[in-house]
């Protein structure tokens, strides 16, 4: 198969959908890879690293996208990569078709084949493709917010770990699913206070359990999220509701009960955000903003900033997908891995996910 990998052109998005590994993997199975001058560049990639394992270097994006049955992505394709799809075209990328509609009548009447990371899912329900990018932003929360909370940052000028003799500051992540286990692990790391809000009765004790009483995990509800909220000098919001917006658990009034200096962090502002008072997306240019003396910062695309790590991070999960679809072809692939079958956003002019179909019924 020939696979095409574009430098992508979605403003501040610094990731490249395959790495140098990558490359070797599909090369040695016998495919072609062609790459994008410089498409690898931002994330510490160079042009010579991917030739070095076999790919062929292009400079003219019309002729990468016009060579290659099948082009892999990290972002959704912006309308001027529209002209470029085809019946015989595959393209394997985050999608999120379902509040995509002119995307989506785009690859429906092009009839290409559109597979989408978040939407590959497990038997247990799990999202693979989305974890990892959990995985960062938790683990960035801590380090940003460690940062934010110094003097010269607008924060209130307090080391988050303590030294002897000085107490440490207090941590206290709302949603303990992978972006707030993650967050905590570094929060303990840094031996600040910790304390988990989550409303799931089983992850509670998995919790308990994995951070072995070292961390205070407590059922999430609006008395204990005031009482955890209004003693800390970080939170993170991380709640997920499947499907809906992220519900708004800190409120406005506990947020003007916090110390001034204190710092919020929601990462579920790409859901729509959980703290009352976090009512924007803000920017890697500009990413805070100070209410009631509290200091918020909002990013929705963290990872973004660390596409070394994120790349590795993504590439290292979407690769034995990359490698079934190319050695068996689309349709074999599909029939044989039903975890990847669930990819399926969109084939030969029809919407083949469920749940995709049925969000875009009312716009298409
Ligand atoms: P997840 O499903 O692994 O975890 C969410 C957790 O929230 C679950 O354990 C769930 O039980 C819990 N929860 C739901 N309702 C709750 C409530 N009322 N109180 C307390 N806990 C509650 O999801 P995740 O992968 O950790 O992602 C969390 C959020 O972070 C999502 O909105 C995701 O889109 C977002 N995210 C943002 C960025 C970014 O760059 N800003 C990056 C990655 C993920």
């Amino acid at each position: 198969m020939i696979i095409g990998v574009p430098k992508e052109i979605k403003n501040n998005e610094n990731r490249i959908a395959i790495t140098p590994a990558g490359v070797q993997a599909l090369n040695s199975a016998g495919h072609t890879v062609l790459i994008e001058t410089n498409a690898g560049t931002n994330s510490g990639f160079s042009d010579d690293s991917f030739r070095a394992v076999g790919a062929e270097v292009l400079s003219n994006r019309d002729e990468l996208w016009q060579k290659a049955n099948l082009i892999l992505k990290v972002k959704e394709p912006l309308p001027e990569e529209y002209k470029y799809f085809r019946e015989d075209l595959a393209i394997f990328t985050y999608l999120h078709l379902a509040s995509a509609p002119e995307l989506s009548e785009h690859l429906l009447k092009s009839k290409a084949t559109a597979i989408a990371y978040e939407t590959i899912q497990l038997d247990d329900g799990s999202l693979p493709l989305l974890t990892p990018m959990s995985e960062v932003a938790g683990r960035m929360a801590i380090q940003i917010g460690a940062h934010i909370l110094e003097k010269r940052q607008g924060g209130r000028g307090l080391l988050l770990g303590g030294v002897p003799g000085v107490e440490p500051g207090h941590v206290v992540i709302v949603g303990g699913g992978i972006v707030g286990t993650n967050a905590a692990t570094i929060a303990l790391g840094l031996r600040a206070k910790v304390t988990i809000l989550e409303n799931n009765s089983k992850r509670i004790r998995e919790l308990d359990n994995l951070f072995g009483g070292q961390v205070q995990v407590i059922m999430s509800n609006p008395y204990n999220i005031e009482k955890a909220v209004v003693n800390a000098d970080l939170v993170i919001g991380a709640v997920l509701v499947p499907g809906a917006r992220a519900p708004r658990l800190v409120t406005k009034e506990m947020v003007k009960q916090m110390r001034s200096g204190s710092v919020i962090i929601d990462v579920a502002i790409d859901q729509g955000g959980c703290i009352e008072t976090i009512d924007r997306v803000t920017t890697h240019d500009e990413p805070t903003y100070t209410r009631y003396g509290v200091v918020h910062y909002g990013v929705a695309n963290m990872p973004g900033a660390v596409p070394y790590t994120s790349t590795i991070a993504l590439t290292n999960l979407t690769l034995p997908y990359i490698l079934e679809i190319a050695s068996k072809g689309i349709d074999r692939a599909m029939e044989e891995n039903k975890f990847l079958a669930k990819g399926l956003n969109i084939q030969g002019g029809e919407i083949i996910h469920p749940s995709v179909a049925s969000a875009l019924k009312e716009s298409l």
